[in-house]
């Protein structure tokens, strides 16, 4: 008999691996508190609730201590800093809450590892807005699916067997057949497949020219003339073709990560891509969908905007909240060498490490986290949905998710350890 054979099975479980969250999820628990995926995992899933976490203890200097020694530590840090940063930010609701909280607190500011990517859609949602469909909306409706540059099977590696090849949707309005276009270079299309699937177009591009395609299909959309045969390597009849077929859709989607637009002037692609969803909706529907949101992005940009009136990169050294997303880039500050003290947490991938820097710093980052240097002090912490109840935001914004507790460890949460910080200041 294997050693999960006679574990307890828990189901529906929602997967915090990525932003998409699966909800699906069948998972064993052996009695020795490892984990295994059973039912409707991903690589990603499979590893992330399988890795085990037993045998860490917080460490002040590489010196393992008690977690009230930790806590008291950390307060000490934070009481002394005058310019804290607070960053990583990989946690749920409750942990985001708690960063916000004492960054209040202590006059700090706040960002997450991942926000740079993010900033390039805000800065377009501000300043031009946007119409943007969800992954409900894309599973039920959409009969074309044009994906922009992004490597959706590499980040959420069942995208295509919930949302583009479902057996099953809700409506009878579901087309039969969708029509899937990849744009982009080295792409993996192997998911479009199945029966739900009609023609598969890939056309394909140096990453770093996406906006140049994207901006003579605007052009053809729009009846504009474009000089030359093709551009980045695309023919314009291959783009005249997909303004034509974007035009006869009744719902189709435009689909990408800002994390993928890593390039000069990457927000301008999502501008474009952004605008012709908008040209698009004046004779049919179309939507967009932004993708990513790993490491609890979502849920930290969503109550950063809540708590503070603004999205991520806030500070609030003046005592009140001030959102500035280019002064109050944590990444920025610690290359620069500003702030006197690094608070990072990092509870959910093992990947999340914080930046070099030479300043004090405090990690609460979950077992076999991968740090360069030793921090001043570090707190293993559970991950929500595995080690502790929790709730994080799904990457299109509109749903929040409970997490499950799977006992696979009795390691803090990072809300605990930061209420517990707060309260000693
Ligand atoms: S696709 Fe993402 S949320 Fe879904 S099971 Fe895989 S890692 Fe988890």
């Amino acid at each position: 008999m294997s050693e999960h054979a006679a574990s307890q099975s828990f189901t529906n479980v929602p997967c915090p691996f990525c932003g998409m969250l699966c909800d699906d999820l069948e998972v064993a628990r052996s009695d020795a508190g490892s984990l295994k995926v059973i039912k409707n995992g991903c690589p990603k899933s499979s590893s992330g609730f399988a890795r085990s976490v037993s045998g860490a203890k917080p460490q002040i200097s590489g010196r393992d201590v008690e977690l009230s020694e930790a806590i008291q530590k950390v307060s000490e840090l934070v009481r002394a800093a005058k310019q804290p940063l607070y960053s990583g930010s990989a946690t749920d609701v409750d942990g985001m809450r708690a960063i916000m909280a004492l960054a209040d607190r202590s006059g700090g500011t706040v960002d997450h590892a991942l926000s740079a990517a993010l900033e390039r859609n805000l800065s377009v949602l501000q300043s031009a807005g946007w119409i943007m469909s969800t992954l409900t909306e894309v599973r039920n409706r959409a009969d074309v699916i044009v994906i922009v540059g992004t490597d959706v099977q590499k980040m959420h590696p069942r995208f295509f067997e919930r949302i583009v090849c479902p057996p099953e949707s809700m409506f009878d309005t579901t087309p039969e057949k969708r029509t899937i276009v990849f744009i982009g270079e080295g792409l993996d299309t192997s998911g479009a497949v199945g029966p739900r699937i009609g023609d598969v177009i890939t056309l394909p591009c140096p990453s770093d020219q996406i906006g140049d395609v994207v901006s003579v299909l605007r052009a053809r959309l729009r009846d504009f003339p474009v000089s030359g045969q093709d551009v980045a390597g695309i023919a314009i009849s291959d783009l005249e073709s997909l303004a034509a077929l974007l035009r006869d859709a009744h719902y189709s989607v435009l689909v990408w990560s800002p994390a993928a637009f890593d390039f000069a002037n990457g927000h301008l692609a999502v501008h474009t891509i952004s605008e012709i969803v908008k040209d698009l909706n004046t004779t049919t529907r179309s939507g967009g969908l932004t993708l990513g949101g790993n490491e609890g992005l979502t849920t930290a940009s969503s109550l950063c905007s809540w708590q503070s009136g603004f999205p991520l990169r806030v500070s609030y050294a003046t005592g009140k909240p001030d959102y500035d997303p280019a002064i109050y880039s944590v990444d920025r500050m610690v290359t620069d060498g500003e702030g006197d003290l690094l608070v990072w947490v990092a509870s959910i991938s093992t990947q999340l490490a914080p930046p070099e820097t030479n300043i004090p710093t405090v990690v609460l980052g979950t077992p076999g986290l991968q740090v360069k240097r030793q921090p001043e002090v570090f707190i293993p912490v559970g991950t929500p949905g595995v080690d502790h109840v929790g709730r994080l935001i799904r990457v299109d914004s509109v749903v929040s998710l409970p997490l499950q507790n799977l006992h696979r460890s009795e390691l803090p949460r990072v809300a605990d350890v930061l209420q517990a910080v707060r309260a000693t200041l």
